[in-house]
């Protein structure tokens, strides 16, 4: 077989049938470039048209939402899921409430999540979902009323052994209590495993909240420590400011790093002697607020207007804000400015040119679907916990958290070395995830 004649193919009909949708192609051609190395070394990964199905969500639902603002004003959002791939497990994955959002961008994120909850070693298919609403400045009622109609479409095709969403960008707590209320209301049971990141009292998992963000550490640390290099005094930015940024700079700091940059999308704060976290936390989680007002009430902190946080001196990169927020130009500037390691906390922030600058300059980058791993995987943990009717204590689930983080860090290690490219974690990584889907998908059959 001609592998490389072979995925172009692929890729051409993928580009084909999936028109007008760059974030999918990109999150696509990165897996198919991996699988090269996999259809070289074992052909048979080709059959039974394995590849054409893995790329092609097994069902997409596409629906309106519409909803009354506090001025009696009518108006209309588009809903999605994607249920991507369920070989592994029911589908699962989170729901962005953001204006960018439309079909390719949740398919991106469907497809990506195949193979990170795969990553995760636990039983969870893949899938993604969300709507192009924008909850910013909204009051706490449309926010419940925008959830209420969400549901009322969402409802008739989710289950805690269908497909389980949980939170993205845009949607954390205060969403998922209104979306489940709706659910609850809809079904007339009280079905917990039907959706993560719920609230505590009512079948929420702790450690839920915290996870993406403390998983994005812990492998960095790993990845730090196979360098025989340790976190403890490094420098780190990150991009970011919303749930997956605050419990990254909260873990790093708490290993005894110094955050010393966080962002949002008008610009971005410096803070040289580290981050005030439960200042951050009570502007961002309490008072809705931005970074700016951050700024105005720390002592040592600037906001830099417009500007780009690549530009900060640090040891270690930490992209958790949105897709494609690192291109190759921030990649050399980090480079330049004496970054070592990069681990995305946010899904794909770094684009193909950036991820080509980090090998060059010989920077360890962790792809998403390993480092962000730990968010999903929590949510995994909160299924098994209302599976059994039980909760577990924040130390036992965190050391739970822990060790999936190492789990998966030393299969991706593994398998890259495995297949001659030590290091790569971007290889290891969709080589892993891949091939626990792909056998899983050969034993069921063609469906
Ligand atoms: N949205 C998160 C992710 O990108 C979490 C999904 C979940 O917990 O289901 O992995």
């Amino acid at each position: 077989m001609d592998v490389d004649a072979t995925v172009k193919t692929y890729y051409e009909q993928i580009l084909q049938r999936n028109a007008g949708e760059p974030e999918f192609h990109q999150a696509v051609s990165e897996v198919l470039d991996s699988l090269t190395h996999v259809l070289r070394k074992d052909p048979h990964y080709a059959d039974m048209g394995l590849i054409q199905r893995l790329t092609e969500p097994e069902r997409q639902i596409i629906f309106r939402v519409p909803w009354v603002d506090d001025q009696g004003n009518v108006h209309v959002n588009r809903g999605f899921r994607v249920q991507f791939n369920s070989v592994l497990g029911p589908y699962k994955g989170g729901l962005r409430f953001h204006p960018s959002v439309n079909l390719g961008i949740i398919k991106f994120l469907g497809f990506e999540q195949i193979f990170k909850n795969s990553l995760t070693g636990l039983p969870i298919g893949g899938g993604k979902g969300g709507s192009d609403f924008d909850p910013k400045g909204r009051s706490d009622l449309e926010i419940m009323r925008f959830c209420q109609s969400f549901m009322t479409e969402l409802g008739r095709h989710i289950g805690d052994k269908i497909d389980v969403p949980a939170g993205d960008i845009g949607v954390g707590g205060r969403e998922i209590g209104y979306l489940f209320g709706q659910y609850r209301r809809m079904a007339g049971r009280h079905e917990s495993g039907t959706l993560t990141g719920k609230g505590l009292q009512w079948g929420g998992s702790l450690v839920r909240t915290e996870a993406t963000g403390y998983g994005a550490v812990y492998f960095t640390q790993e990845m730090m420590t196979a360098r025989g290099e340790r976190l403890h005094n490094a420098k780190v930015i990150v991009s970011g400011s919303g749930n997956v940024a605050i419990y990254a700079i909260e873990k790093a700091q708490e290993l005894g790093a110094t955050v010393v940059a966080f962002s949002d999308s008008s610009g971005y704060v410096t803070t040289p002697d580290g981050v005030d976290v439960e200042l951050l936390k009570d502007i961002k989680e309490v008072r809705r607020l931005r970074v700016a007002d951050y700024a105005k009430e720390a002592k040592g902190a600037a906001f830099h207007k417009g500007g780009n946080v690549w530009e900060v001196e640090a040891d270690v990169a930490l992209p958790c804000a949105t897709q494609n927020e690192l291109d190759g130009e921030s990649a050399e500037l980090l480079a330049d400015n004496g970054v070592k390691y990069v681990a995305e906390g946010a899904n794909m922030p770094c684009t193909h040119d950036a991820i080509r600058v980090f090998g060059k300059r010989k920077i360890d980058f962790a792809p998403g679907k390993a480092a962000n791993a730990g968010g999903v995987a929590t949510s995994a943990l909160e299924m098994q916990q209302n599976a059994s009717r039980d909760s577990w204590s924040f130390e036992y689930t965190d050391k739970r958290l822990r060790d999936i983080m190492g789990n998966i860090f030393r299969t991706t290690a593994k398998t890259a070395a495995e297949y001659g490219m030590e290091g790569d974690y971007v290889v290891g990584a969709n080589i892993a995830g891949f091939r626990k889907v792909a056998d899983a998908m050969a034993a069921q059959g063609v469906i």
